[in-house]
């Protein structure tokens, strides 16, 4: 059996590295490039990969989609940062180029589930809002997980009456970001990997849907699932949920 030959933009980062790990364990890929900042993506092409897993900054991101479209080498993007006229540009670079991409603001499946249960949630509280926790060095606020749980949340609320909220900010910020109608609270403390809660209120009662990630392992399957399935899914796909329904 001939292995999937994958390159990693972003190796020497948190998640870069442990990519790299992962990769390497595996039977059916092998690391073939382990790329950072000011390294020549020509490597690519000539290492021969076959997928590139991009985990690098929303600023590096863009121009290495770019550059992977170009060169018909199939993309798997954990960077986040994404709004939909990006998503829209990156779906049009891959349209016309014979290799595909998936971007999943989340690789762990428990997180994907936490999304999924929070959109099914949705239609029976009259309020919602979003808090998510992560590590002090995260380059981006609100996360990308965040942002998609709000979008997905907007989704299975529409038509419905805006949520109760008499309040006015004496502060700016105070009552955090608004993503698609839904307000994000974003905390950044040390200690922290990556967590989200999302808090439904009705009459009388509340649920709380909570995620937590201990370990950038946890974002690991996800990311060899997507590896495994980028040839077979033409163009954009956004989410690894869309891959998982796959298996079944
Ligand atoms: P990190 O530790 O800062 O790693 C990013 C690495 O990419 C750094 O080594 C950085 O180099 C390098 N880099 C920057 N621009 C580059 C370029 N053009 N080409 C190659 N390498 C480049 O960050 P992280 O914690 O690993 O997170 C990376 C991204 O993944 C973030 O956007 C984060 O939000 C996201 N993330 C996604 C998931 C998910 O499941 N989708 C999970 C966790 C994190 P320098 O340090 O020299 O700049």
């Amino acid at each position: 059996m001939s292995k999937i030959k994958v390159g990693v933009l972003g190796a020497k980062g948190r998640m870069g590295q442990a990519v790299c790990t992962a990769v390497t364990a595996t039977n059916d890929c092998e690391l073939v490039a382990a790329l950072d900042l000011n390294d020549d993506l020509s490597e690519l092409v000539s290492s021969g990969a076959e997928v590139v897993v991009d985990f690098t900054t929303p600023s590096s991101v863009e121009a290495n989609l770019r550059f992977l479209a170009e060169h018909n080498i199939h993309a798997v993007v954990g960077t986040t940062g994404f709004d939909s006229e990006k998503l829209s540009k990156i779906a049009k670079q891959f349209d016309a180029s014979k290799a595909n991409v998936v971007i999943a603001p989340n690789f762990g499946l428990a997180a994907v589930l936490m999304m999924q249960f929070a959109a099914k949630a949705a239609p029976h509280f009259e309020s919602v809002e979003i808090i998510e926790l992560h590590h002090p060095r995260k380059a981006d606020a609100p996360s990308g997980t965040a942002r998609r749980t709000a979008e997905l949340i907007a989704q299975a609320r529409s038509g419905m009456t805006a949520m109760p909220d008499a309040t006015s900010d004496v502060l700016p910020g105070a009552r955090g970001a608004n993503v698609a109608g839904v307000p994000v609270h974003s905390i950044r403390l040390q200690g922290l990997v990556a967590h989200q809660e999302v808090v439904f209120g009705g009459p009388g009662e509340s649920l709380s849907i909570r995620h937590d990630s201990y370990d950038r392992e946890s974002f690991m399957p996800g990311v060899l699932i997507a590896v495994r399935k980028v040839a077979q899914t033409p163009g954009l796909t956004y989410g690894l949920e869309n891959l998982l329904a796959l298996d079944s």
